[in-house]
């Protein structure tokens, strides 16, 4: 399998946005706006909880159509043939959506294809118990071949959303609401995810949510500091 076929299934985000300081990488005009209708239906937990929006690749897992090793490989199927992919998940991903499904509404949002990714969902959350809402490349708003995450077209309140994503570039419509994390690829010793339960479970119970993300980026990303 080449590496060009991972390019369809997932996102097509650059490299180097996911290490790009957030004040660099400028909010493009949207050029597609595609629907007015919300991308997530009411619930109840989105009239009590605020919305935790999670990006896929190199934040939870990292995938490989090279045969690499990994924690479990499926076919995705590409129309004329199946592709396998072969993907690995970055340390404490389960103990994770398990803490922040407990205090959030969790919408995974991925710039990849549900094909792909939906098969990576259920692997991780086999029971729908901790990822309340699905959303793929066909939701993202595409501005010049790039995949952006527009969180104004949830149907949630901003002030009420944050996402936690690798590639500053995606949120890069609504900065504000951003809380970075590092690129993982295969680090058996990464704790990224384990140190940020707690910031995100004191951010669920904060009115404010863009002051918690803006002391977030602040304090323990200063090179975002200057975003806000
Ligand atoms: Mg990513």
């Amino acid at each position: 399998m080449h590496a060009s076929q991972l390019r369809h299934l997932r996102s097509t985000t650059p490299n180097a946005a996911a290490t790009a300081p957030s004040n660099t990488v400028a909010a493009p005009p949207v050029k597609h706006h595609r629907s007015v209708a919300p991308l997530l239906p009411m619930t109840l937990l989105s009239k009590t909880r605020p919305l935790l929006v999670l990006d896929l690749d190199e934040t939870l897992v990292h995938a490989s159509v090279e045969k690499v090793p990994h924690e479990v490989c499926f076919g995705v199927n590409m129309g004329a043939q199946t592709v396998n992919v072969y993907v690995k998940i970055r340390p404490f991903a389960r103990e994770f959506l398990k803490a922040v499904s407990a205090q959030f509404e969790v919408a995974m949002f991925t710039a990849s294809l549900a094909a792909y990714a939906d098969q990576v969902l259920d692997y991780l959350d086999p029971a729908k118990m901790y990822v309340h809402h699905r959303l793929f490349r066909s939701h993202c708003t595409n501005v010049d071949g790039v995949f952006l995450k527009d969180m104004s077209l949830l149907g949630r309140s901003l002030e009420r959303v944050a996402i936690v994503d690798n590639s500053p570039i995606a949120y890069s419509l609504q900065p504000e609401n951003g809380v970075p994390i590092s690129s993982w690829f295969d680090d058996p010793s990464d704790t990224e995810l384990m140190k940020m339960i707690p910031f995100l479970e004191f951010f669920a119970q904060v009115q404010d949510i863009y002051r918690a993300t803006k002391t977030f980026r602040g304090k323990f990303h200063p090179m975002h500091a200057s975003v806000h």
